[in-house]
């Protein structure tokens, strides 16, 4: 079936169904809600029920020949669209459209993946859809009457990523009446998206994931199971496609070490192994500084929840239960919620570029005061450092 490729959303799926049903097909959607949620898995389920010879309550048939291409990503009337830095090469555009076809919940995007060969980074340049792609991929494309189906669907994915006259090209398009032409936007940014272009499109809301349906989708994918799933589905945020980025690093687990390592030396107030902690750490790269900081987090957090509510089973790292557990018992006087502070402060310097060294060093120091319960003057690191 064409939604068999969706993580949760059954409230969508089910507005998606009965508007199948009923065969009133909008001209234009608007899927939007945070990255990594399902909105492209959600798009290519519709185009698939769309243009599908035997479609059932609402749902493609996923085996008439129409099912068959739509899954492999090879249907004629269904056109998917990225928005691409201005030097991308045609082989590299079609290996990201390829591996959505496989797994809708791949990042693909040019702004996080600037090569498909390795995953993460991101790149500075420009990603965007130019006005020549909205005529020569979109306009022109969906002026022919269906080759084979029975709508002309495009899916464009990232569709805040237009500039003025883009959009306004975009715009004409969605201004034409066509009678068997879909267009399916989707947006992290909806805030991002012109208010001209909003008014014509239908628009669905996606939520965040859930936890379990996270873990199970992990799992499904061979990426981790049982525990370790678990404990990256929490640290997904609702994010299925983040869920997956975090499982295929091999990162996870050693950074952990590194936290829990740093929350001890701080405690024990050992500056000269912190200082050769923090060299080490410096060499390895700001992206992987700011990992930390956002391992830390969870873990300061879960101590939190540890220490006010006496919750074990709602904490992120579930599979260090007992380590954080006895954390909580032998720092009775901790200030947590100042160790929070000071590692979001920390991490917001990070993001401006100070010196990574000097910053976690004055973390350092503020972590060993609230542990030990005492107040300190915070991160004290001068934006010109
Ligand atoms: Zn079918």
């Amino acid at each position: 079936m064409a939604w068999e490729k969706v993580v949760g959303q059954k409230r969508v799926i089910q507005t998606l169904n009965r508007t199948l049903i009923s065969g009133r097909i909008a001209h234009a959607y608007l899927f939007y809600g945070p990255e990594g949620t399902g909105k492209r898995a959600v798009a290519f389920g519709l185009a698939a029920a769309l243009q599908c010879a035997a479609q059932v309550d609402g749902m493609a048939c996923g085996t008439c020949n129409s099912c068959r291409k739509a899954e492999k990503g090879i249907h004629p009337d269904i056109h998917v669209l990225l928005p691409t830095i201005t030097d991308v090469s045609t082989s590299d555009l079609t290996a990201r459209l390829q591996a959505l076809a496989e797994d809708p919940y791949s990042t693909v995007d040019f702004q996080r993946r600037p090569s498909m060969d390795e995953a993460g980074g991101s790149t500075n340049k420009q990603v965007f859809y130019s006005v020549e792609t909205v005529h020569e991929s979109l306009r022109r494309v969906m002026s022919f009457h269906p080759v084979e189906g029975k709508y002309r669907v495009a899916v464009v994915i990232d569709a805040d990523k237009m500039r003025t006259e883009a959009a306004n090209a975009f715009l004409k398009l969605l201004e034409e009446p066509g009678g068997n032409t879909v267009f399916i936007l989707t947006t992290d940014r909806v805030d991002h998206v012109i208010p001209t272009i909003l008014s014509r499109c239908q628009k669905v809301r996606f939520e965040p994931l859930e936890i379990e349906d996270i873990a199970e989708a992990l799992a499904q994918r061979e990426l981790a199971d049982g525990t370790t799933a678990a404990v990256l589905a929490r640290m997904a945020d609702g994010s299925l496609s983040r869920a997956i980025e975090l499982a295929s690093s091999d990162e996870l687990p050693l950074v952990r070490e590194e936290v829990l390592e740093f929350l001890r030396l701080s405690f024990q107030g050992r500056s000269d192994l912190v200082t050769a902690m923090v060299d080490k750490l410096a060499t390895r790269g700001r992206e992987h500084t700011k990992f930390l900081l956002m391992v830390a987090l969870g873990i300061i957090r879960d101590l939190m929840l540890i220490s006010d509510a006496g919750r074990t089973d709602l904490i992120v790292n579930i599979d260090q239960a007992a380590t954080l557990a006895k954390f909580v018992k032998n720092l009775p006087d901790a200030r947590i919620s100042d160790m929070v502070e000071a590692v979001e402060r920390t991490s917001y310097l990070i993001e401006r570029n100070v010196n990574t060294r000097l910053t976690l060093i004055s973390l350092s120091i503020v972590l060993r005061d609230a542990m030990h319960g005492k107040r300190s003057g915070g991160i004290m690191m001068d934006l010109a450092v």
